[in-house]
C-alpha cells in the first residue's frame, strides 16, 4: 500500500477507482484544495516500449483535452504520444451513402486525438503523485461502507478505516460501489462484440478516422500513430470469436475486404481482443454521501467514441459542483449539492446513450427500406454544411452546457 502523503485517515472525499475518470476527479478536487483519498485495486502501467501500441485507445475530444490541459496532465500525455485526426469519413455498406467531416470547415486544427488509455492514466497518475493533498491506497479495495449523518466510513480489505464527507464511485461499468449502494442499472444488450487490434495499412490513414457501417455492425479505423490504425470492429458475438481465433493473415485479408480496401491491404495486425457490447445506465447517479461518475454511471456503444468523453464531462461538472458548494459553505455530501450534479449530467448521458442505440439499430442491418433511408440521410447531411458543422461541434464537446474545466483557461 502506498501512503506517501497525508498521515490521517479522514479525507474530504474518497474516490474508488483511479482509471481515466477517477484519476481526473482526484486531480481536480485536490487542486481545488480538498483532501482526497484514492482507492485503486491495480497499480497502473507506467512505462512501455514507445513502438508498442495497446489495443485500448480512445478518441479524445476537445472538451476532454481542455480538462486534461487544465489538470496539467496534457503535456505528459503528449510526451507519451498522441495522434490527431483532422477528418472523418463515414460510409454505408453499398458505398451509396458517404459523409466527410473536415475540421478545417469549422476553423479547428483537428477533430480530436486518438490516445492509448494507459497513456492518459499514466499522465494523470503522475499528476496525482505530485499533489500533496492526495493519498493513494493502491492494490486494495473496499470491504464495507457505512453512510452516516456526518460522514461515510470506508473499511478497506486490509482492515484500515477511512472517513470522508463524500464517496465518489469511479470503479467502472461493473461498479461494486454502485451495487453495494443498491442502485439499479438498466442494461441493453447489443448482441455484438467489439474486436480491437492495432493494424498497419498499405495506404496512409491521412489523419482521418474511417467508419464503415456493415450489416453486422460498424468497423472503425482510428489513426493511432503515423503508420498504424487502431480498429474497433463491432460485429455479432459468433463472428467476433472467429475473428479472434483465425490466423493473422486470414484476419488481415478479411479486414481489408470489410473496409472495402479504403486503406489498401492490411499488412500487419497485433494480437486481438474482444469486448461484449452492452449499454448500461444507473437509475440514479447519487446515493447517501455517494456520487457515481464515468462508466460506473453509464456505459455506451463505442461507435461514436464518446464513452470516456462523457465520463470526463461528469468529472468536470462534479468538481465544479463541489467547488461551488465549498465556496458557499454547503456540505459537499448533501443531497441538494449532489442533485445539482445529477441533474446536469444524466440527461446528456442518457441522450447520447439512446442515440448510439438508435444509430446502431438503424445501420446494423440489411433491410432495403432502411438502407435507402440511411443512405439518403448520409448524403443529405454531407451536402448540408450547417448540419455537418453542428455535428462536428457537438462531437468536439464544446457545445451546450460546458463545465468550467472543459473550457480554455482564461
Ligand atoms: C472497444 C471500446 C472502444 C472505446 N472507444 C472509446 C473512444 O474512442 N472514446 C471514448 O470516449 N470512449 C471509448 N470507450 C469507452 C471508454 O473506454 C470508457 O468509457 C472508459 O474506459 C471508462 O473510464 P472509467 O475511468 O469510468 O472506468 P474504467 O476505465 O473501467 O476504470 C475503473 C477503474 O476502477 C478500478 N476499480 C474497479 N473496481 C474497483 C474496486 N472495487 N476497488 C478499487 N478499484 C476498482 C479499476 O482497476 C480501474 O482502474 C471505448 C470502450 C470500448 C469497450
Amino acid at each position: 500500500m502506498n501512503d506517501i502523503h497525508s498521515s490521517n485517515n479522514h479525507h474530504d472525499v474518497i474516490i474508488v477507482g483511479a482509471g481515466m475518470v477517477g484519476a481526473a476527479v482526484a486531480c481536480g478536487l485536490a487542486r481545488a484544495g480538498l483532501d482526497v483519498g484514492v482507492i485503486e485495486r491495480h497499480e497502473p502501467q507506467r512505462e512501455w516500449p514507445a513502438e508498442e501500441i495497446d489495443v485500448r485507445v480512445s478518441a479524445i475530444n476537445r472538451g476532454s483535452q481542455q480538462l486534461l490541459e487544465n489538470l496539467d496532465a496534457w503535456p505528459g500525455i503528449v510526451r507519451r504520444g498522441v495522434q490527431p485526426y483532422r477528418e472523418m469519413r463515414v460510409w454505408d455498406n453499398l458505398d451509396m451513402g458517404d459523409i466527410h467531416f473536415d475540421s478545417a470547415a469549422i476553423g479547428e486544427a483537428d477533430l480530436g486525438h486518438i490516445i492509448q488509455n494507459r497513456t492518459i492514466v499514466a499522465a494523470l497518475w503522475e499528476q496525482m503523485e505530485s499533489i500533496a493533498n492526495i493519498r493513494l491506497y493502491t492494490s486494495t479495495t473496499v470491504e464495507k461502507t457505512v453512510a452516516g449523518s456526518k460522514d461515510i466510513s470506508v473499511t478497506l480489505e486490509s482492515g484500515e478505516h477511512l472517513h470522508a464527507q463524500l464517496l465518489i464511485a469511479a470503479d467502472g461499468s461493473n461498479s461494486q460501489m454502485r451495487d453495494k449502494a443498491g442502485i439499479a442499472v438498466h442494461i441493453h444488450d447489443f448482441h455484438q462484440s467489439a474486436v480491437v487490434a492495432t493494424v498497419t495499412t498499405a495506404n496512409p490513414h491521412e489523419e482521418t478516422a474511417w467508419q464503415h457501417f456493415l450489416p453486422t455492425g460498424p468497423l472503425a479505423f482510428l489513426p493511432v500513430s503515423s503508420t498504424q490504425c487502431s480498429i474497433v470492429w463491432s460485429t455479432t458475438a459468433e463472428h467476433a470469436v472467429g475473428l479472434i481465433e483465425m490466423d493473422d493473415a486470414g484476419f488481415c485479408q478479411l479486414l481489408a475486404e470489410a473496409s472495402q480496401q479504403r486503406l489498401g491491404e492490411i499488412t500487419h495486425s497485433s494480437a486481438r481482443a474482444a469486448y461484449p457490447l452492452v449499454s448500461k445506465h444507473a437509475e440514479t447517479y447519487i446515493g447517501s454521501r455517494l456520487a457515481l461518475v464515468g462508466d460506473a454511471a453509464h456505459q455506451i456503444h463505442p461507435l461514436a467514441g464518446q464513452g470516456v468523453n462523457l465520463g470526463f464531462r461528469d468529472a468536470a461538472l462534479l468538481i465544479e459542483v463541489i467547488e461551488d458548494a465549498r465556496q458557499r459553505n454547503r456540505p459537499i455530501g448533501s443531497r441538494p449539492v449532489l442533485r445539482r450534479y445529477e441533474r446536469s449530467r444524466r440527461g446528456d448521458n442518457l441522450l447520447t446513450q439512446k442515440s448510439m442505440e438508435v444509430i446502431n439499430r438503424l445501420f446494423s442491418n440489411d433491410k432495403p427500406g432502411l438502407r435507402q433511408l440511411r443512405n439518403l440521410g448520409l448524403n443529405l447531411t454531407d451536402r448540408f454544411a450547417p448540419a455537418k458543422n453542428f455535428f462536428m461541434r457537438q462531437a468536439l464537446g464544446m457545445e451546450g452546457d460546458v463545465p468550467r474545466l472543459c473550457k480554455p483557461r482564461w
